[in-house]
């Protein structure tokens, strides 16, 4: 038996339960601000509190960020929906359950679908429903910190979206994937920020092997809480290598979940995981059930205007794009910045040189600290349009670029005021050109008795005499006709 497992591939089958911040100004259930960052436990009342006999009403404006996403992920949306109460005890968790749904959730049925190096992807979603967050426990940052922990209730009853897919990814790289496509589609529709370090977006990763071409799935274990794409990647590929290793010596999977170690770069057991019956669901009596007019459910879906993957295949199409080149774009958000640069000027072809070259070099460079109200896309169409007339050289441009992120000026006062124009006037080059030729007799000799190949450093020493500034079209005619003299 031993012999024969070391045989026998694994396959990794993962699935994502994903937890979104709702951008409302306020929470799910009362009118406290969902501000995060504020001082502890001052946007707090006896509904988030959970004092007895406190009673929620539900933010309309939940509903209709949730149906949102819901279609944005092509879910079913159900006209009739039920909120649970989901029973556990935590300190962060004043009335001793969450509010959440659970056997009737506002959507099911849904798919995350896009295409990744040339190739479709479909990722079911399983379901979205809505929920409260709960409060947050700091075990560190106050003096007695060492022997308590304090509690801040700002965050409880923020409204959450959860998404949960089917179990459809077989490989970390995968899971990150589907994680960032889903990230992209819920900014896009404003529906969250985005924002991983402040917790907007978390995700929770389950994840079993088997051995490859079976059909049963293999005892699961879900890593909880991460808040980053490399993260995830990281978690999985550890947690997946630790149950091929323990199905491979003959062990077995506990079903668990399992935290990520940022420093140790391990997962480790938080706690053997509850069932869905340990934490006895019963429908929330103190809210009705959510009824969502049909017509209702359309508006909504009117108001979703391009979702990044319809975005991205029309950007392909309209700006001549390859799949690698569309993908440098997204890699720095810089898709819609192209689009407007590209749209400001004529030249699609050279927004994009320029967006994924000097731009992406900038964000490079400057990584969080890059300001991208500095160089806006008109202002980029204005440079490029200068390079096309001939105005300024290539070269130049570059420096005019980190001109303009320095000071914000428009690249043509740029060019006026630190007189950059390229010297397109004749009789002025034909001066430092015929000087270049007397001072160079070799040079010249060379290229007169065959050696053609030296006329480029020729052309370097008159680009050198006027600082860059000469027109190389102009030097090398010029310098044609001097030498054929
Ligand atoms: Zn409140």
């Amino acid at each position: 038996m031993m012999i024969a497992s070391h045989l026998v591939e694994f396959e990794p089958v993962i699935g994502l339960e994903i937890h979104a911040r709702l951008l409302t100004e306020t929470k799910i259930f009362c009118g406290c601000s969902t501000r995060f960052g504020h001082a502890p436990n001052t946007n707090v009342c006896p509904v988030c509190l959970g004092f007895p006999g406190a009673l929620p009403v539900l933010n309309r404006r939940t509903v209709e960020f949730a149906v949102k996403a819901a279609l944005a992920l092509n879910c079913n949306v159900h006209t009739r929906s039920i909120f649970a109460r989901k029973n556990y005890f935590y300190p962060d968790l004043p009335k001793g359950y969450q509010i959440s749904q659970y056997e009737q959730p506002l959507a099911t049925q849904g798919a995350l679908e896009y295409t990744t190096g040339g190739s479709g992807k479909r990722v079911r979603i399983t379901r979205v429903h809505m929920e409260e967050d709960a409060g947050k426990s700091l075990h560190e940052g106050f003096p007695d910190s060492d022997s308590k922990t304090s509690l801040d209730y700002n965050r409880s009853g923020t409204p959450l979206i959860e998404i949960v897919t089917e179990p459809d990814l077989r490989s970390a790289a995968d899971a990150a994937h589907a994680f960032r496509k889903l990230r992209e589609i819920l900014i896009a529709i404003g529906v969250n920020d985005g924002n991983m370090e402040e917790g907007s977006l978390r995700c929770d990763a389950n994840v079993s092997v088997r051995p490859a071409g079976a059909t049963r799935l293999g005892t699961k274990t879900e890593v909880k809480n991460i808040n980053s794409f490399r993260y995830l990647e990281k978690a999985l590929e550890f947690e997946i290598s630790r149950q091929t290793d323990v199905l491979e010596s003959g062990g077995t999977i506990v079903q668990e979940t399992r935290l990520w170690d940022t420093a140790t770069r391990e997962t480790f057991s938080m706690r053997t995981k509850e069932d869905a019956h340990d934490y006895r669901y019963f429908p929330e009596p103190d809210l009705p059930p959510v009824q969502l007019l049909p017509e209702r459910i359309e508006e909504i879906r009117r108001t979703i205007i391009e979702l990044p993957e319809a975005r991205r295949q029309r950007v392909m199409a309209e700006y001549a794009l390859s799949d690698f080149e569309v993908t440098a774009l997204e890699r720095n958000e810089l898709t819609a910045f192209f689009e407007a640069t590209a749209r400001a000027g004529r030249n699609g072809r050279a927004a994009f040189n320029w967006v994924s070259g000097e731009v992406a070099r900038k964000i490079n460079e400057l990584g969080e600290r890059f300001d991208r109200q500095r160089v806006t896309p008109d202002a980029l169409a204005g440079l490029i349009a200068l390079v096309e007339k001939g105005t300024i050289s290539a070269s130049i441009a570059k420096s005019v670029f980190d001109k303009m992120y320095e000071s914000g000026r428009a690249a043509a006062d740029i060019v006026a005021a630190d007189s950059l124009a390229q010297i397109g006037d004749e009789a002025m080059l034909l001066e430092t050109v015929r000087a270049v030729l007397a001072a160079n007799p070799d040079a010249v000799a060379q290229i007169r008795g065959g050696k053609s190949g030296t006329v480029g450093f020729l052309v370097g020493q008159v680009m050198k005499g006027t600082g860059g500034k000469a027109n190389p079209k102009l030097v090398n005619e010029l310098l044609r006709r001097e030498l054929e003299k």
